[in-house]
């Protein structure tokens, strides 16, 4: 039953199209490289049949191997859940309450279940999405969460675990003279390293080292999420709620929504289950996830089913009452390094653009709504003619960064700042038609 959404692959095609991508080509290359280099180190001293520790060296090794192959092959060919297209909940009829609770994918031709986000890469809905993983190719979402994050303590593991053995065989060839009449240690030909080995097994110790320290910081980064059962996402959104409610708190509406201490209320979160039972939704014995990863979160006490999508709404709607219009007086054809623009420019562009987002390319007298500023880039939309933006494809390849110095604003519309929640939408669209 877990297998009713489609991101898993389970034909030996769907598996390649997946692997065949530089993220688990590198990973594939470096958790073999660590693997068969200290396995050869590992049968050489710790020679299996000769003792019973040694045998036991050899089982636990290979029992980490194992759970680092089995964990990333499985974050990886089951996917993060793709909500159904076309969904829409069972319990919503009416539109116009819809609209107001949930936010419509137009590429996906429905609505976004709670939790869930669009995926440019996937190219479809994701459910709890936390983030598009290129070194599994596929998002980290609701059904490969627990194995994703199994894969994050393991692989640090095996890795410190070879880095030891690595070090300990390197220290005692380099030292070689003054051990050798020690008997434990093998004195054959086949277990002394020449220079170029030597220089292998530093490659192997420099990648395992890297793995554990960078793997492992991300396995605390998904042990906070966990616990506080909120995606990278999500404590986005969090942050951005309590923003929105400040701003609200500031203007002339915010009268209604004034606690006793006169304080701006904060967002109440409505998937925090207390610790233990976050840890329990997504860890346990069968690494499978629980519930259908689309309408059946279970909330925190005086919470309700729509509270964060209801807040999505109200923010995509404060974004766009805050965003501004400019238009194109520069072209810019998108180009990965626009050293014509300066050097600033070329060098320092936002890190999403590497990641996640898209470049824009622009032509004078285009029009566009401009959301987000990063140093010399600026990420918007372009405002196209009614029927092109009908089409899902241009909605999503009309997003992106450009260089600052392809726009001129027109203006900070401080009517619709102040508007706040109420037809932030509708203001946009007034704009397009002039
Ligand atoms: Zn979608
Ligand atoms: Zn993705």
């Amino acid at each position: 039953t877990y297998f009713f959404q489609d991101s898993s692959c389970r034909t030996a095609k769907q598996r390649l199209r997946r692997v065949l991508h530089w993220g688990p080509l590198i990973a594939l290359f470096i958790i073999f490289y660590i693997a068969i280099y200290t396995s050869r180190l590992l049968l050489i001293w710790w020679p299996p049949l000769k003792s019973h520790s040694n045998l036991l060296h050899v089982a636990v090794y290979a029992l980490e191997y194992y759970l680092v192959m089995s964990t990333y092959l499985k974050a990886m060919f089951w996917g993060p859940g793709f909500v159904p297209i076309g969904w829409r909940p069972i319990d919503l009829t009416d539109d116009q309450q819809l609209k107001s609770l949930l936010q419509w994918c137009s590429i996906c031709k429905g609505y976004k279940a709670p939790r869930s986000h669009h995926c440019s890469r996937c190219g479809r809905c994701v459910t709890k999405m936390d983030h598009h993983c290129p070194w599994i190719n596929a998002c980290v979402g609701h059904r490969n969460h627990a194995q994703f994050t199994y894969f994050l303590l393991f692989a640090p593991l095996g890795c410190l675990h070879s880095a030891v053995i690595v070090s300990y065989c390197v220290y005692y060839t380099l030292f070689y003279p003054f051990y050798h009449q020690d008997s434990e240690f093998p004195t054959e030909d086949y277990a002394m390293m020449n220079l170029w080995e030597v220089l292998l097994a530093f490659f192997c110790l420099g990648l395992a080292l890297g793995t554990t320290i960078a793997v492992g910081a991300l396995f605390f980064v998904q042990l906070k999420s966990i616990l506080r059962n909120r995606t990278g996402i999500e404590f986005w959104i969090c942050d951005k709620a309590d923003y929105r409610l400040e701003c609200r708190h500031d203007s002339m509406t915010a009268h209604l929504s004034i606690d006793e201490a006169g304080q701006p209320p904060k967002f109440q979160y409505p998937y925090d289950l207390g610790r233990m039972r976050n840890f329990k939704q997504v860890i346990n014995w069968s690494g499978r996830p629980v519930g259908n990863g689309l309408d059946d979160w279970p909330l925190a006490p005086d919470c309700g089913k729509y509270d964060l999508t209801k807040e999505q709404v109200l923010q995509k709607a404060h974004k766009a009452s805050t965003a501004v219009l400019a238009s194109v007086i520069r072209a810019y054809t998108g180009t990965r390094f626009p050293i014509s623009f300066g050097l600033r420019t070329a060098c320092c562009q936002p890190c999403s653009i590497w990641i996640e987002e898209k470049r824009l390319s622009l032509s004078p007298g285009q029009r566009l709504i401009v959301t987000r500023a990063h140093g010399e880039w600026l990420y918007g939309q372009l405002l196209l003619a009614d029927e092109q933006s009908q089409s899902a494809r241009d909605a999503s390849a009309s997003r992106g960064w450009f260089p600052k110095k392809c726009a001129m604003e027109h203006w900070i519309d401080s009517a619709a700042a102040t508007a706040g929640d109420n037809g932030g939408n509708g203001l946009v669209k007034d704009k397009k038609v002039q």
